[in-house]
């Protein structure tokens, strides 16, 4: 979840454990959400947002790309119809949004480009100064364009060994020289990415993400 010195948020993916994310780190507030893209570990929990929905009394914007919203809409059919008073079922209005493009949500400024997560394109995202890249394994130019000079980049990486669709300990290493964030934090990892380890192998400038992690940017006072 991404939130503006204002307090608006911006929820990325809603993964299926969704429910416990929001009690657990006390979510009350959220203005929209950006998909990735459509794997199930990234929407199925999209159910959940019904809760959100009648905390602020409104349907909620759903931005992706035109063909992860045609996946949602056609899976979460009900989820898309105009919603009902009370919200009895989620209430979620789809905004189609394509890489290279700038979209105002939730009072930031979001910068959009492709990833090449082999199966399919994923959207990457920049805001200010902070990166965000899960289910890629090829980086296109464009999106090391768009993530220059970030100071904070989280990166999907998931075993140590190759893999079709997602990067490796190798690649996001590599990655992250080019990229040359001060703080590259891999999330998106898989059972062989023992914490403990990457605590102690990561090269300095990286580190293991995990639950409740709050990265702040400087004009928070971080
Ligand atoms: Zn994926
Ligand atoms: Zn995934």
């Amino acid at each position: 979840m991404i939130q503006s010195t204002e307090g608006q948020t911006i929820l990325v993916d809603a993964g299926p454990d969704l429910r416990a994310q929001l009690l657990s780190h006390g979510i009350g507030r959220l203005d929209a959400v950006l998909l990735t893209h459509a794997h199930a570990d990234h929407v199925m929990g999209l159910d959940e947002l019904r809760i959100m929905n009648r905390i602020m009394g409104k349907a909620l914007p759903i931005y992706g790309t035109a063909r992860t919203l045609a996946d949602v809409t056609g899976r979460f059919e009900y989820a898309f119809r105009p919603p009902t008073p009370g919200f009895f079922r989620p209430a979620l209005e789809a905004v189609a949004v394509e890489p290279g493009q700038v979209v105002r949500m939730a009072g930031l400024d979001v910068r959009l480009f492709s990833q090449d997560h082999k199966v399919m394109e994923t959207l990457g995202l920049r805001i200010d100064g902070f990166g965000y890249s899960t289910d890629v394994v090829e980086m296109p130019e464009a999106g090391f364009e768009a993530l220059a000079g970030v100071r904070d980049w989280v990166v999907g990486c998931f075993q140590r060994a190759p893999h079709p669709v997602h990067a490796h300990v190798e690649k996001a290493i590599d990655w992250a020289r080019r990229v040359g964030a001060a703080r590259t934090v891999l999330t998106h990892m898989g059972p062989d990415l023992d914490w403990a380890w990457m605590r102690q192998s990561l090269p300095e400038g990286l580190e293991p993400g995990y639950d409740g992690m709050v990265l702040e940017s400087p004009q928070d006072g971080a």
